[in-house]
């Protein structure tokens, strides 16, 4: 391969949909921008499974490299704020649904959507927390700003999974004590190594409830939405909050206004998509501080660009563990 050239996973346009398929291509297909990235690590997150599957409408544009997000050097800067040799990582903005992303060895986007890498993160470890982890690392900071606090209870849906497994880790280093629910029972000792003090079984919060129940939960953070996210609304204690930033399980929420206005709970929408870039720098430095490589190491696995075909089926299935980078 010429230096000009690199390999990424291409989406294309077929007369059924979609195609996706290893290739080599060049910058030149790839978007105008000012700051080119050799990227060395990517993720694989929940949405990547839909792009890649060709579901929810994720890809908005062909030819397209999907890949919500990624992490390298800086090779090539027309921007001010970066120079070669910087190491950035990029979530969202579109970038892998509308704008080629991140399972290329090379990526080319606006500046403004870069975050300088925090002292002490290497890119395998911000692609080890990725979308996923300042996903829920927004949700805590949201369950703080509205005053949540070390101390009460606090429970943590779709807890095996990416953004879950993060929260967990992330709460109970702050001290809360966190309670992870998860339809997976096989996972309980990978919950409890990583901060879950009690395990909650799934099918306890899946079929329709009453509108309040017992006063359980101080905060929550949901990643799965539906009627799970509804019993956890009417399990929340009085001026509890709940995070809620995923659809793992459905789209729906089949609740009531008891909770909100007995209860007066809180149900505080989170996006790391179009997050500002001041609160999602500031997360990435609190990231840093909060997780030590062990921490990160203990939930991340390393897979290639050939092997996420396959891995979209099993995100979709609720199969994947943690979370996993892709080396590029
Ligand atoms: P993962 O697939 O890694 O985790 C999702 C977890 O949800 C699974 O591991 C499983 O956990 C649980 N789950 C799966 N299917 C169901 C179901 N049918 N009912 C209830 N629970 C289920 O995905 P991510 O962690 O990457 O993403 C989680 C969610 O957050 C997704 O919906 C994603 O789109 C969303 N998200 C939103 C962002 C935002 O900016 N708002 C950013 C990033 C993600 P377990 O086995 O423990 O039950």
């Amino acid at each position: 391969m010429s230096t000009d050239s690199f390999r990424a996973l291409m989406a294309r346009k077929t007369e059924a949909g979609q195609a996706v398929a290893l290739e080599t291509i060049t910058e030149a297909d790839l978007p105008a921008a000012d700051v080119t990235v050799e990227v060395e690590y990517s993720s694989f997150n929940y949405k990547d499974g839909l792009a890649l599957k060709g579901l929810s409408r994720i890809l908005r544009t062909f030819p397209m490299v999907p890949g919500i997000d990624f992490a390298g050097t800086v090779r090539a800067s027309d921007n001010a704020a970066f120079a070669p040799g910087d190491k950035v990582v990029l979530t969202g903005w579109g970038v892998g649904e509308s704008w080629s992303g991140g399972f290329a060895q090379r990526a080319r986007v606006k500046g403004e959507w870069l975050v300088k890498l925090p002292e002490g993160l290497t890119t395998r470890q911000a692609m080890a927390i990725g979308t996923a982890g300042l996903t829920a690392m927004l949700c805590v900071d949201a369950l703080e700003r509205y005053g949540i606090t070390a101390g009460g209870d606090v429970l943590v849906t779709g807890a095996a999974g990416g953004v879950g497994s993060v929260a967990v880790r992330l709460l109970s280093r702050l001290g809360y004590k966190v309670s992870a629910l998860t339809g997976r029972r096989s996972e309980e000792d990978f919950l409890k190594s990583i901060g879950a003090a009690e395990i909650v079984d799934r099918d306890t919060y899946a079929a329709a409830g009453r509108p309040l129940a017992g006063e359980r939960w101080h905060g929550a953070v949901d990643t799965v939405g539906g009627q799970v996210l509804a019993n956890v609304l009417a399990s929340m204690a009085y001026g509890g909050a709940v995070a809620a930033c995923g659809l793992a399980g459905a789209t729906d929420l089949p609740t009531t206004v008891f909770p909100f206005i007995l209860r007066n709970v809180a149900l505080l929408g989170v996006d790391s998509v179009n997050c500002p870039t001041a609160r999602r720098t500031s997360a990435w430095a609190r990231i840093a501080t909060l997780l030590d490589p062990a921490d990160i190491e203990a939930v991340t696995r390393e897979v290639g660009l050939d092997d996420l075909p396959k891995l979209a089926d099993a995100i979709l299935a609720g199969q994947v563990r943690g979370r996993t980078v892709v080396r590029l």
